[in-house]
């Protein structure tokens, strides 16, 4: 790393870079990765994964699929369903406008849908038959572009989003939630309390919390706070008696331990490097509870309506935990993992291109390739400068976004030079990419050619025109829109781009969430009011007959389905602007965006995305009618039942006996 980009970014971006926050993501990593050294499922050792092995080993996926339960003998028989739906809309989310009277479930999947009459002859003396009650039935909700391992791990420490993505105004309102979490959790005297997402400028003392502030919360537990950058933290006293950081402690290099004014005296914040500290003392989950974890995780997922969600950007780490519950049935819903480029060898490669079809709870998705950074972090790869140039700090503190998710897996090695060579002084501040072009265009032919899915992250148009650039040299003689190669966030392409996605059946998956939470500042600050009226350019996509999908990129901003779809259908920022309003969609094709078309987007249509026999009973139970209520109530709408493989994984009526509870499992209590 060069001395400039050291100066610059006053971020050496080696060993402890917040970039790849070793605290969250490495301990994910690491008892993933300790999996492929025990015999951890009691009579296998295939738990490697394809990662370890350089293969997918076939005992893997032979436990995958949902647990078949025992069933009345009754039921078994021919055209007898399990169980019947009837009483509330039904939303076969095939046309606008389908309603179903009824649907019937066997085996695990839609045995009919249409008119109660119909239906109800395949009713059996041990058929179930439940009543809707005016609740909304619709297929379940397909994530189609998300982070399920990093979300888990948010959903296992303090959440400290400051406002409006959380609830955080102040240093007050961190104390409060470190309290509650505390009370609600039980921690026994010594162990962490860890939070997560802070940030000093979110929040109306402007500063960081100093470690008196966090004794008056303990002083018993150390308590431990990642920056919502992931570039510092801030601990109480009792970390820094811990990690045995004191006056006489010199800062390691590449790193600051902050200290009281006028002092030698720590003030309990440690930036960068010196956050390596914390790693060397931090109590690492196992395997199991790293697995617990993500179990947690993906019940939190379900209880949103999720039936199938994604892991964007796996390590190895992360697929051979993932492998391991898929193999043991403790996944409850469907994940798609996606490898990250830089962590697939010719081995994995191959593994992916001979097991892209595999339908199991867990798939391989294909390969993610990240071509640029994120707009809200000045990171994004634009063709014209930012609206309102960053000021040096600004690039300092997002140069490695952790409101990117990828970004955390992502060491940019190479993005200084990149910059560097694109950017002459004077010129307006326009982002970078972080690929070349060469590496960008060598994976699009790669995949290509064995046919693997690409989802390529692009915020910045410029960032997208190189993958047009990709896909034109690799695609000279036709396009191939049957790769469906899906640009992931997509947030400002251009008309002509999508021109020539249409042309070329490439599919984008937008982020509308960001017209809400920072809408405001794309108009005022990151893109100016043309660009930011166009951001997340769903009309203009749906108008070319682009089939899109809506994501909300967990841990980003939340798993809430309903409010991305929300966004979509609205367009209003959190300061209650309307932002573009010609770029709303109908809430029947916000809908589809997020089953229907997130199906298809991921090569899932035969089995998923709509209510039509013979498709997996995949569904979710929804207090109003999203596609008939006033769509502006679309996010008060609530998650009442997820069934999955058409057995019942949450349930607000009767989650102690039905459904699993939720457990709590907590990060650092070990
Ligand atoms: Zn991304
Ligand atoms: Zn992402």
């Amino acid at each position: 790393m060069s001395e400039k980009h050291e100066k610059e970014h006053g971020c050496s971006h080696q060993g402890g870079c917040g970039c790849t926050p070793p605290l969250f993501v490495n301990m994910v990593e690491k008892a993933g990765l300790a999996l492929s050294r025990r015999d951890f499922i009691k009579g296998t050792t295939a738990v490697g994964g394809m990662f370890a092995i350089g293969g997918l080993a076939s005992p893997m996926f032979a436990g995958c699929k949902g647990g078949e339960k025992d069933k009345p003998a009754e039921a078994v028989a021919k055209d007898i369903a399990e169980a019947i739906y009837h009483g509330g809309p039904i939303l076969t989310m095939v046309r606008d406008g389908d309603r179903a009277e009824a649907l019937a479930v066997k085996d695990g999947r839609i045995m009919a849908v249409g008119a109660k009459a119909d239906i109800m002859a395949r009713k059996g003396d041990a058929t179930k038959l439940i009543d809707l009650g005016g609740k909304t039935l619709m297929p379940g909700f397909y994530d189609p572009h998300s982070h399920v391992v990093l979300q888990s791990v948010k959903f296992a420490t303090a959440n400290l989003d400051p406002i409006p993505i959380g609830k955080i105004g102040s240093i007050a309102d961190i104390q409060q939630t470190l309290r509650e979490w505390i009370k609600e959790k039980k921690p026994a005297p010594g162990k962490w309390v860890i939070g997560w997402g802070y940030d000093d400028t979110g929040i109306k003392e402007q500063r960081h919390p100093t470690r008196e502030d966090l004794d008056a919360v303990s002083t018993e537990h150390p308590i431990l706070l990642m920056h919502i950058s992931a570039h510092l933290m801030a601990g109480n006293s009792r970390l820094m008696e811990e990690i045995g950081v004191t006056k006489d402690t010199k800062d390691p290099e590449g790193g600051v331990i902050q200290r009281k004014s006028g002092s030698n005296e720590p003030n309990g914040v440690l930036e960068e490097n010196a956050m390596l500290l914390v790693l060397k003392k931090i109590p690492a989950p196992s395997p199991e509870q790293a697995m617990a974890m993500l179990e947690e995780g993906l019940r939190h997922y379900a209880k949103a309506g999720i039936t199938t969600a994604q892991d964007c950007a796996s390590g190895k780490g992360t697929w051979q935990l993932l492998a391991a519950m898929a193999q043991a049935n403790k996944l409850p819903i469907d994940v798609n993992a996606w490898a990250l480029y830089k962590g697939v060898d010719d081995a994995t490669f191959d593994a992916i291109a001979a097991h892209k079809n595999d339908n199991g709870r867990l798939r391989l998705g294909g390969v993610k390739i990240v071509l640029d950074g994120s707009l809200q972090g000045y990171t994004g790869y634009l063709s014209r400068p930012y609206h309102v140039q960053p000021g040096k700090t600004q690039i300092a503190t997002d140069h490695c976004d952790s409101e990117e998710a990828e970004s955390l897996f992502v060491s940019p090695d190479n993005q200084t030079d990149i910059s560097e060579d694109l950017q002459a002084p004077g010129e307006g501040h326009r982002g970078y990419p972080s690929m070349t072009q060469e590496q960008v265009d060598t994976w699009v032919r790669r995949c290509d050619t064995a046919n693997v899915q690409i989802q390529a992250h692009t915020n910045g148009d410029a960032a997208t025109d190189m993958l047009i650039a990709a896909v034109k040299k690799a695609r000279t003689d036709k396009p191939r829109p049957e790769l469906r190669t899906t640009i992931i966030h997509a947030q400002t392409m251009r008309e002509d781009q999508l021109d020539f996605a249409a042309e070329h059946g490439l599919t984008p998956s937008f982020f509308p969430i960001h017209v809400y939470f920072w809408g405001d500042r794309h108009r005022d600050l990151f893109l100016g009011p043309e660009r930011a009226a166009r951001i997340n350019p769903s009309r203009s996509a749906l108008d070319r007959n682009i089939k899109i999908t809506l994501h909300h990129d967990a841990p980003v901003a939340g798993i809430d389905m309903l409010a991305v779809a929300w966004t979509a259908v609205n367009r209003m920022t959190s300061g209650g602007k309307d932002l573009g309003p010609e770029q709303r969609i109908t809430p029947f094709e916000a809908f589809r965006a997020i089953t229907a078309d997130a199906a298809w987007q991921n090569f899932e249509e035969d089995r998923k995305g709509t209510l039509e026999a013979g498709k997996l009973a995949d569904l979710v139970v929804l207090s109003d009618d999203p596609l008939s209520i006033d769509p502006m109530k679309i996010r008060d709408i609530r998650v009442l039942e997820t069934i999955k493989d058409g057995q019942s994984i949450f349930s607000v009526k009767c989650r102690a006996t039905a459904t699993k509870p939720i457990k709590f499992i907590t990060l650092g209590l070990r």
